[in-house]
């Protein structure tokens, strides 16, 4: 099969030929339809992220947000059959865990095997519980968004933040999980405002729903966020995880305020950024932390998406073929893309 391939942290990536992966008892093999490409993929690319022990095994294909038609399955899968239009979430589950049991499976404890979707074809392991069939309206786009940027999104926000109608939230950083943020928010009912450094983002920003926006090269963010809001944002999402978005966001929320955080860092805070504790504690103010989306939160999301008052494909900019993810990944570099970029071509 065709797939792109990383040889190392930061070397030039590569179509080629690969061996189809192996099916176990309990996994699936889909033929790759619609991946997106993510900013986690750039980010594992770089070699970030091995300060909280991500480090694949080189040669790499990358790729996480696949949706795809179900072409073979193991000896003891159950539920999910040959010929099925599925995607799975990032963080598969074991579906036997503490965390698995108690609804929280992003936070499994031994999420198990699956293989990237930069490629024509990518194992589901452990199927039954992780490959989510994709009901026929949804567009394979959409659900190869809903693997990564759209859920994460949507549990950020709907779960983690507790948007309710009339919040003022404010999303900082508009790339594919920020736009994502804002139509989640928007949908909710809640009043969205887009920070970000890019005119042409923060335009998508008010396509998506945003009722306000602030240009982050010109000042004082939270000073701004407060004007707008009359005393600063209920919730604040860090969409991107930059020091300076991340500040931005903690500064921005009234007393009381839930930030978000959904961004990880870059090598230049390698993990670490330093917090206004005092002021944190003073007002109330809350930080949590949010990670993809569990799975039993699907339903809900897939019916918003069936019924057309979510829809992911809407952030889909640019649909590209798998040669061009070289070229797509090293402009990620510079924040190059714009909403989602998703491989729809994999001949
Ligand atoms: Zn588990
Ligand atoms: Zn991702």
């Amino acid at each position: 099969m065709k797939a792109v391939v990383m040889e190392g942290p930061k070397l030039p990536l590569e179509v080629r030929d690969m061996p189809v992966p192996e099916v176990g008892p309990r996994d699936v093999l889909i033929k790759v339809m619609a991946c997106g490409v993510c900013r986690s993929d750039w980010h594992i690319w770089q070699g970030d992220w091995a300060w909280i022990g991500l480090k694949p095994p080189m040669p790499a294909i990358l790729g996480h947000e696949q949706a795809g038609i179900v072409e073979q399955v193991g000896a003891d899968v159950r539920l999910i059959k040959p010929g099925m239009r599925v995607l799975t979430p990032f963080h598969n589950g074991c579906g036997a865990c503490r965390f698995c049991n108690s609804g929280d499976s992003n936070l499994c404890e031994r999420a198990g095997r699956r293989t990237g979707g930069f490629a024509q074809y990518a194992v589901i392991g452990g199927a039954d519980f992780n490959a989510i069939p994709l009901p026929d309206e949804v567009s394979f786009a959409a659900g190869a968004a809903m693997g990564c940027r759209f859920m994460t999104a949507y549990h950020g926000v709907a779960d983690r933040g507790e948007v309710k109608g009339g919040d003022w939230v404010v999303v900082n950083g508009c790339g594919g999980i920020g736009l994502s943020a804002i139509q989640v928010a928007a949908s909710l009912g809640a009043q969205v405002i887009a920070v970000d450094l890019d005119e042409t983002k923060l335009v998508r920003a008010r396509e998506q729903g945003a009722v306000a926006t602030v240009d982050a090269t010109a000042g004082d963010v939270p000073a701004r966020v407060r004007e707008i809001t009359g005393g600063g944002a209920d919730v604040s999402v860090d969409a991107l995880g930059i020091k300076a978005t991340l500040l931005n966001s903690v500064n921005s929320l009234r007393k009381g305020g839930i930030h978000v955080q959904i961004g990880l860092t870059s090598a230049a805070e390698a993990g670490e950024v330093s917090l206004p504790v005092d002021a944190m504690v003073f007002n109330e103010v809350q930080f949590r932390g949010s990670l993809g989306n569990p799975h039993h939160h699907y339903r809900p999301m897939l019916n918003m998406v069936v019924s057309g008052k979510l829809n992911p494909e809407s952030i889909v900019s640019e649909r590209i073929a798998l040669a061009d993810v070289p070229r797509v990944m090293e402009s990620m570099g510079s924040f190059g893309t714009v909403g989602f970029t998703t491989i729809e071509d994999f001949s």
